[in-house]
């Protein structure tokens, strides 16, 4: 699990990823910015970072020229374009003023939240849901002195995630630097990033330590589904969890692919194979896509596999429009003996020949309890992983980095109140079996 470093004495209190060094915002020579606007828009926030101002020489469309606004100053900087290109470069640059500091910071420029937000963003730190106003103002204020109240930083932080929201490239370009501080805080968890030849994202696959920590002592039962990202990059979410001791859900890994085909699957059941040693008596739970089926057999060959009645039910309300025998279906799928089985599965037929001979084609090993090869406990459905998409939801649209760091916090919290649940129950069962045998100790004594 990713903790945030232990707070020392006098240090603030802002998390650990903000401190990411993010590069300079100085200028250089050689550095090209793809339109004139974009280079202005970066020598305003240098003028707010470094506070002083500047005039402006010569701006032409194939030109732009600044200096120091205090007379004989020897900062300046020229940027004429490239060509006919709109690309704008740095053709030389003088960093140094030789003027006075206080003369040069008595002018400056009103840094509104919107440029602030975008220095923010571009050069100090992430917008996580867990960033909060004053952690902006505290690293605005740390790296460039610059002080706002609490409505500036307010602003600057809605700024600044609207910019990292509107460009989901930028996102991506978050990933390595989040990933690492992710491995500093805590080296067991497992993190692979692929990418293609030309270094464009292609699958992230990552299981916190918390999680590796805890599956050993989980049933062996491991519901896997997949989601839809929204946003510009679109992708899709691959989550493997599974079950506690006190019926709540269990994340064990999360997934970033671009599609659901058998390349991706495969490619996340290996990773997850490094957390979920192959065992013959581990069963996995998935809805009826063919890339899954194919990856558990390529990568878990001794696994049984299930599927989910909960879509099949949701397949069979859309095909059938009947709602009579879903009942039916329900409680066929969860019988525990052989014979009631078969009593409801030929009223089915009685009912509906056209729904059973579906579900027979189904294949029976797969979406019952009576017949599945393995142990799937009380994993009837896949709503273990139903729910997990619900909380994961919100973030579903936003940049990979925050969604991860969603997926993070929710691990946190989830764990923290079970951990203090857990300590404060004084028998060796969880509280939810306890609960279960009080109800059924009663029916035990007839
Ligand atoms: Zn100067």
């Amino acid at each position: 699990m990713f903790y945030l470093p232990p707070k020392k004495r006098g240090e603030s209190s802002m998390p650990d990823f903000l401190q990411i060094e993010r590069g300079s915002v100085e200028l250089a020579v050689g550095q090209r910015y793809p339109t004139k606007k974009n280079l202005e828009l970066r020598l305003k926030m240098l003028s707010v970072a470094l506070k002083f101002d500047y005039n402006v020489g010569y701006s032409t469309p194939t030109l732009l020229t600044v200096h120091c606004w205090i007379e004989g100053c020897s900062w300046r900087a020229r940027a004429p374009t490239l060509g006919s290109a709109p690309e704008f470069f740095i053709k030389s640059y003088v960093k140094d003023h030789s003027c006075s500091v206080t003369k040069r910071s008595s002018r400056s420029r009103q840094a509104k939240p919107d440029l602030l937000g975008k220095l923010y963003s571009e050069f100090v730190g992430c917008v996580g849901p867990t960033v909060l106003p004053c952690h902006v103002a505290d690293a605005l204020n740390k790296r460039y002195g610059i002080k706002m109240d609490y409505w500036k930083a307010h602003h600057t932080l809605r700024f600044a995630r609207q910019l990292v929201a509107g460009s989901s490239e930028s996102g991506y370009e978050d990933l390595p630097a989040y990933l690492y501080m992710i491995r500093r805080a805590n080296p067991v968890t497992l993190i692979k990033l692929d990418v293609d030849e030309e270094d464009r994202f292609k699958f992230l696959f990552i299981a916190f330590a918390a999680s590796i920590h805890g599956y050993p002592h989980m049933r062996k039962v491991v519901v896997v589904d997949a989601t839809y990202l929204q946003g510009k990059y679109k992708g899709t979410l691959l989550t493997a969890s599974t079950q506690d001791g006190n019926f709540n859900i269990f994340p064990i890994a999360f997934g970033v692919v671009d599609t659901e085909n058998h390349e991706s699957w495969e490619w996340f059941f290996k990773q997850l194979n490094r957390v979920i040693p192959v065992d013959e008596d581990l069963a996995m739970i998935s809805d009826r896509h063919k890339s899954i089926k194919y990856a558990i057999k390529k990568v878990y060959p001794l696994a049984s596999r299930g599927i989910c009645t909960y879509h099949l039910h949701k397949n069979i309300i859309l095909r059938f429009r009947t709602r009579e025998c879903y009942g039916l279906v329900k409680k066929a799928a969860s019988a525990y003996r052989l014979l009631e089985f078969n009593q409801l599965f030929a009223q089915i037929q009685a009912l509906d020949p056209a729904l059973h001979k579906y579900l027979v084609e189904a294949d029976v090993r797969l979406w019952t309890r009576v017949y599945f090869p393995g142990n799937r406990y009380n994993f009837t459905t896949s709503n273990i992983a139903e729910s997990l998409n619900n909380v994961l939801s919100p973030f579903r649209g936003s940049p990979i980095v925050q969604l991860l760091d969603a997926a993070r916090a929710l691990l946190t919290r989830w764990f923290a109140a079970r951990r203090k649940n857990a300590s404060l129950m004084k028998t060796t069962l969880t509280r939810g079996v306890e609960k279960l045998l009080e109800s059924r100790v009663e029916d035990a004594k007839l």
